[in-house]
């Protein structure tokens, strides 16, 4: 089975699947032993080296979807974001980090990266010129993020991986919000690609997960640290997430489906602002987001009016849920004021085009009539003089 002919489709079932060789059972079986054998046997497997039968059969799934030689998979996509930085970098060594990067990283960098003397630079901007103004000559690393939290900007990837590679440095995408059903980084020369799990990938919001994919010379570094660190995922857990992505390229298409349609229904609408969403053509990036990628995304950002209320907003909808995660397979909503950027000051926010009326969006795969039907209703019983005139 030669994985480069096989539909993405088709490798998020079989890529990597286990042979139930003792019943024929049409799953992969689950080992959950942590012991070995360990005489003459090889590979010597204990699960924090990363290689139990259910580790390598999901691993070499993400592996074959993106395009890489090899894949590790963590107990949290913070757990395969710092594993990476840390495998990566030493004392002495530059990165460099596009401005809006995940809170998460952010935070990771501010509390622990700074402490071992590892140097970083926020680019101005997600132009490639912005990472080139950024370089240092200990340049080690380009980490960057497209679509980006909470403003879906996207960042010209081949150019970042080419800029990169002129000049021998090595790049890591996060690629959460797009997945491989929409994006796939190392064939535009990426070298390490990182996903929290927890998000499309698992897709039910019911478990927390991360991964690294990347070329063998790269992810041995990133193995060897993270067999140190530890984070590894639970068989139990592993086996939930190789049954959850074999409906990745189901759900994700169906989000893009109906993330379209809601964005252009919002677009539309006179009670809504601004709508960022890299499908629609007022999108400043859209044709760069129509070049490298094969779907728009199901994440999507929106500005309600000054007239509505944007946290009666939440409180009303009736099917959509005001929630701090994404990309399940149910529709959800948050206030980036509230939540992911609440440690920040209204003037911070301000300067990165947060307002308190924006509503991050993470569309589900419900009928999307549904979801227009309830952001309507929501609406109409937000308007700041309803609640006026029923006081
Ligand atoms: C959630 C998220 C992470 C962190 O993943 P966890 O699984 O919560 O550790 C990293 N990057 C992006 C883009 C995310 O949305």
């Amino acid at each position: 089975m030669n994985s480069k002919e096989l539909g993405l489709d088709t490798l998020c079932i079989h890529a990597g699947e286990l042979e139930d060789k003792q019943f024929k059972g049409a799953i992969s079986p689950i080992y959950l032993s942590t012991s070995y054998e360990f005489i003459d046997e090889d590979p010597k497997r204990y699960p924090r080296n990363f290689d139990t039968p259910n580790q390598l059969a999901v691993a070499e799934k993400i592996a074959a979807i993106e395009h890489t030689d090899r894949a590790l998979l963590f107990g949290s996509g913070m757990a395969a974001l710092s594993t990476m930085f840390l495998a990566m970098l030493k004392p002495g060594d530059h990165l460099v980090v596009q401005n809006t990067v995940y809170g998460g990283t952010h935070n990771f960098l501010m509390k622990v990266l700074r402490r071992y003397n590892i140097d970083f630079t926020y680019t101005d901007g997600y132009s490639v010129a912005d990472f080139e103004n950024s370089l240092k000559p200990n340049t080690r690393l380009i980490h960057i993020e497209t679509p980006s939290n909470p403003l879906l900007t996207i960042t010209d990837i081949k150019g970042v991986a080419d800029l990169a590679k002129s000049k021998g440095i090595i790049t890591s995408i996060d690629n959460t919000f797009a997945t491989p059903v929409n994006q796939i980084p190392a064939d535009l020369g990426i070298d390490l690609i990182i996903h929290s799990a927890t998000k499309y990938f698992g897709g039910h919001s019911d478990i927390l997960a991360g991964a690294v994919a990347g070329p063998n010379h790269l992810m041995e570094d990133v193995w060897e640290i993270g067999r140190n660190l530890g984070g590894n995922l639970s068989d139990l857990t592993v086996w939930l997430l190789e049954r959850s992505m074999k409906t990745l390229g189901l759900r994700v298409k169906k989000q893009n489906k109906n993330a379209q349609k809601i964005a252009e229904f919002l677009d539309a609408h006179a009670d809504i602002k601004s709508v960022y969403y890299p499908g629609l053509k007022s999108h400043p990036e859209h044709d760069l987001a129509k070049h490298q990628m094969r779907g728009f995304g199901g994440m999507m950002s929106f500005e309600l009016s000054d007239g509505i209320d944007p946290l009666k907003f939440q409180k009303s909808l009736k099917l959509i849920k005001a929630s701090m995660s994404l990309a399940g397979i149910e529709t959800t909503v948050t206030s980036p004021f509230l939540t992911s950027h609440a440690l920040m000051t209204p003037e911070q926010r301000a300067g990165l085009g947060i307002s308190d009326n924006l509503i991050r969006f993470s569309t589900g795969i419900e009928k999307a009539k549904d979801l227009m039907d309830d952001i309507e209703q929501a609406i109409k019983i937000s308007k700041k003089e309803s609640v006026l005139s029923t006081n």
